[in-house]
C-alpha cells in the first residue's frame, strides 16, 4: 500500500466505510478510493429522486 496522504500534508485518514472515487474532492484520500471524512452528508437535488444520478454527496468540496 502506498501512503494515503497527498491531501494537504498527511492529513487524510481513509474512512474505510466510505468508498469514493471523486478525486476532485478536497476530502478524498488521493492515493486510495476512500473519503477522509468521519461521516458524509448525502442529499438530492431532485424533488422525487428515482435514480442514482439524482443523489449527491453534499460534503463535496472542490479541491
Ligand atoms: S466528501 Fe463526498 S465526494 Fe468528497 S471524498 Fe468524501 S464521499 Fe467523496
Amino acid at each position: 500500500m502506498t501512503k494515503d496522504c497527498t491531501n494537504g500534508g498527511c492529513s487524510c485518514t481513509p474512512n474505510t466505510s466510505v468508498k469514493c472515487t471523486v478525486n476532485n474532492c478536497a476530502n478524498h484520500c488521493q492515493d486510495n478510493e476512500y473519503c477522509g471524512l468521519n461521516s458524509v452528508q448525502i442529499g438530492t437535488h431532485e424533488a422525487n429522486p428515482t435514480e442514482k444520478q439524482c443523489v449527491d454527496c453534499d460534503s463535496f468540496k472542490l479541491k
